[in-house]
């Protein structure tokens, strides 16, 4: 009720700008849409909304409240001048959740996608449980088509910037490393706005912790936690993940690979604990549970060379968690758009076993210099250029590796379309081999 004729604008016309404007249509309020690509606006259906040509600091004051897309940056002028108006701005998962009931969510640097898709996969064996959020179903889609469901939400650093009142009732941040800094410009930015996710958590509220990784929440309410490496509540010992005194699951029962991904499941654990599903439910979703295409994905062996597919890999941390799940020598491609991260980094760490590297796009010759002559490395043009360089150095046994550590768009729409092309390419080298 309170939302009927309310004057909202909603700045960015992204999927979940589409679907918030959506959800305001149904709460009877009068949806402004406004994008700096005039472009967007026009592709838009949505139906009973006013096209904003044009902002101003006038028209930005006669808003109840603005709800910003995840891609709008805080220093933006029109939200300066919103906020300068006192006119509310706030992310769609803000605005979104005052309709859930029931959410949690997760957030942190990597792993966010396959966690809450797990969490998803593991209340669904008891209650109705949607992934939606950054997944690429927000959450006011989830809103409006799936009522009565938990919402397992991913959330992005670019969603907390604008967060007052979000409170899931189960939250946790997997890992902080390295990423998104030319946009929040610092690390300590960065772990700020991650840890947000925590900022109205209730004493009835529980936060997931791993003893692993260095991430220490303080606020009142239930905590628990996982760890590959002490007792925890859900911990391994002997090949197995336990839940206190249960075991769950042997680690070579699971389809999902590497150390990484372990973290990933025990977190998701936790969830399940506080919704009380059984061990053996637990259990019985992740034995069935596969990862989302573009993560470590084995694509094929051709010649005895192996493809694995790691386009979603677009910083260090995800790069070097790859690799360490891959056994045998490895050819790396690496490239895409400047990033503004410390690639010295990576080479640091990559093992041995790395006995090429091939790196193409706009950060290729950051790339290079960060190598510091440890790796055999080749810069080429672009993805296609890079393929071919790692087959002519392949040999029986080798893995060739797309695992970019950077993010696509210097080259690509996005990680799935640099994924498609590297399978694309897999497919061409696979029918060539069988002519000869
Ligand atoms: P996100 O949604 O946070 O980007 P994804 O589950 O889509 O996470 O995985 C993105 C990339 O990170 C993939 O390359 C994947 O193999 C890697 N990854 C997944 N989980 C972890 C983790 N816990 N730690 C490090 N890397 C991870």
């Amino acid at each position: 009720m309170k939302f009927k004729y309310k004057n909202v604008l909603v700045y960015g016309m992204s999927i979940s700008g589409e679907w918030v404007s959506k959800l305001l249509l149904k709460l009877k309020a009068n949806v402004f849409l406004y994008d700096d690509d005039r472009q967007k606006l026009k592709c838009k259906n949505i139906e009973n909304c006013y096209f904003v040509q044009e902002l101003n600091d006038n028209l930005i004051s006669q808003f109840d409240f603005i709800v910003v897309s995840p891609a709008i940056e805080k220093d933006n002028k029109c939200l300066l001048s919103a906020k300068a108006q006192n006119v509310k701005v706030f992310s769609e998962i803000e605005f979104a959740s005052q309709f859930c009931k029931e959410f949690v969510a997760v957030t942190g640097t990597n792993g966010k996608t396959t966690t809450v898709e797990l969490i998803s996969a593991i209340l669904n064996k008891k209650r109705k449980a949607v992934a939606c959020g950054n997944i690429g179903y927000p959450l006011s889609r989830a809103v409006l088509e799936k009522k009565r469901y938990i919402k397992v939400i991913e959330v992005s650093s670019f969603m907390l910037e604008n967060i007052d009142t979000f409170s899931p009732h189960v939250a946790s941040i997997l890992n902080i490393e390295p990423d998104h800094l030319n946009r929040h410009k610092t690390m300590e930015e960065y772990t700020k706005l991650k840890y947000s996710i925590f900022k109205n958590v209730r004493p009835h509220d529980y936060i997931v912790v791993n003893l692993d990784e260095n991430i220490h929440p303080t606020k009142k309410c239930f905590i628990l936690t996982y760890s590959q490496k002490c007792l925890a509540d859900v911990y391994i010992r002997q090949g197995y993940i336990y839940l206190h005194q249960n075991r769950i699951i042997a680690i070579n029962e699971l389809k999902l690979k590497g150390k990484h991904n372990l973290n990933n499941v025990m977190c998701a654990i936790c969830y399940a604990y506080v919704y009380r599903v059984s061990p053996a439910k637990i259990r019985e979703a992740l034995l069935s549970f596969k990862s989302e295409p573009f993560r470590i994905e084995e694509i094929g062996t051709v010649n005895g060379i192996h493809f694995i597919n790691d386009s979603k890999s677009t910083n260090i941390s995800s790069t070097l968690a790859c690799v360490e799940s891959i056994k045998g020598s490895i050819i790396l491609l690496l490239g895409g758009s400047k990033k503004g991260l410390d690639y010295r980094k990576l080479f640091s760490k990559l093992p041995k076993r790395v006995k090429s590297i091939i790196v193409y796009g706009e950060i290729a010759d950051a790339l290079i210099e960060a190598n510091e002559n440890c790796f055999d490395i080749k810069r080429t043009e672009d993805l296609s250029s890079a393929f071919a360089q790692a087959l002519a150095k392949a040999i029986k046994n080798d893995n060739i590796i797309l695992s970019p550590a950077t993010a696509s768009y210097d080259q690509f729409s996005s990680f799935v379309e640099r994924g498609k092309l590297f399978n694309k390419l897999v497919s061409e080298y696979e029918v060539s081999a069988k002519k000869e």
